[in-house]
């Protein structure tokens, strides 16, 4: 597929103008801009500019406020919410993130609720800016039925996603961000989209099979990774990021939800944590640090969010390589000329 060359910046302008053009305000067309762009920058497509049509589907069925203004509000003495009004998640999370951090350092644990908010992004560009002020957090939130529980042949979690971010110093902290199934969704529909069969284990088609092709696995089910632990962890992320905060479990949200391929309504937990107040306040750091250094020396191993990091430094310098259909679609959605 011919591949269209676009810097960070060029990400960034032909999502936020696309949002504009249809109904987004300057603050929100930002803030989902930056993680558009964020994913884009750090290579993951399945969360870059392919999501933008879904953005700007969401504005255009009127199912999302591109005009709203989050509220945060103190619900307990450790407890925030971040009311999105209907709107797209990344503005909520901007308005929560320094509030989040400063009950976390003063009361060394904080969580944060986000409620009535549509969310399609990856965690970690909402928990790097956290950890990069020393805290260490963690984030859940649930998915539209796209995967089986362990022993059925439908799917009924969300895809679920979990993420953890490290403070570490001077480094880019550490984040682990992974979806509860197998294989990303978005992955997924990328497959299918580019007509390449996925790896086995990602799914099952509508009679229950197991299959590597994308789309038989869209119209059934994917499966959790690691089988029943995996599933597990995704009824875990539905209580958190649902029965716990008075929000849609991943069933409830397919029953509101218009179809029209953009984000779905649902909520997120975050629990943050700051190491100085947990009992080794003067060494957590160089302890933790001299970890990572043993860890790294196994042969073999990296830290989650390394890959991250060195894609970010050559986006940086030599931008993005967008697929050709993708860049001239949100051109479209952004009202601009077809490319040269
Ligand atoms: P991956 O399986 O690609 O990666 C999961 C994590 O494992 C990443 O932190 C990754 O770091 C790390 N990792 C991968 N390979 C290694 C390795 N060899 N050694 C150490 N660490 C490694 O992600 P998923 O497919 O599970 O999820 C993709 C994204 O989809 C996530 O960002 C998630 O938030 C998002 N998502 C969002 C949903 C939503 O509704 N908002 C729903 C479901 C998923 P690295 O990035 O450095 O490779």
């Amino acid at each position: 597929m011919e591949r269209v060359a676009l810097s960070v910046d060029d990400v960034r302008e032909l999502t936020r103008a696309a949002l504009a053009r249809h109904g987004c305000d300057d603050e929100n067309a930002a803030a989902v801009a930056e993680v558009v762009t964020a994913a884009e920058r750090d290579g993951c497509p399945s969360h870059g500019l392919f999501r933008v049509p879904g953005y700007v589907a969401a504005l255009k069925s009127g199912k999302v406020n591109g005009k709203a203004q989050p509220s945060v509000d103190r619900l307990a003495a450790g407890v925030l919410k971040v009311d999105g009004h209907g709107g797209f998640a990344p503005l909520a999370l901007r308005c929560g993130r320094a509030p989040l951090v400063d009950l976390a350092r003063a009361q060394g644990i904080a969580a944060e609720v986000l409620t009535d908010i549509y969310h399609f992004a990856a965690l970690w560009t909402e928990l790097e800016p956290i950890a990069e002020q020393g805290i260490a957090v963690f984030a859940f939130t649930s998915y539209l039925p796209s995967v089986a529980p362990a022993g059925a042949k439908r799917a009924f979690f969300g895809t679920n996603p979990m993420a953890f971010g490290w403070p570490r110093g001077s480094h880019p902290p550490m984040v682990f961000d992974q979806a509860s199934a197998a294989m990303a969704r978005g992955e997924i529909q990328i497959a299918a989209r580019d007509g390449h069969p996925v790896r086995a284990g990602a799914g099952i088609d509508a009679d229950g099979n197991p299959t590597t092709d994308p789309a038989s696995i869209l119209g059934g089910a994917q499966l959790p990774f690691g089988g029943y632990k995996g599933s597990a962890i995704a009824l875990m992320v539905e209580l958190l990021a649902g029965g716990l905060i008075g929000e849609a479990f991943a069933f409830e949200a397919a029953q509101q939800d218009n179809k029209d391929g953009g984000p779905p309504r649902g909520g997120e937990l975050l629990i943050a944590l700051d190491p100085m107040h947990f009992g080794d306040r003067e060494r957590w750091h160089a302890h933790s640090e001299r970890f990572f250094t043993e860890l790294c020396g196994l042969d073999g191993v990296r830290l989650p969010a390394d890959r991250r990091h060195a894609n970010r430094q050559s986006s940086l310098s030599g931008g993005v390589q967008v697929p050709a259909p993708l860049v001239d679609e949100v051109r479209g959605l952004a009202g601009l000329p077809p490319r040269a």
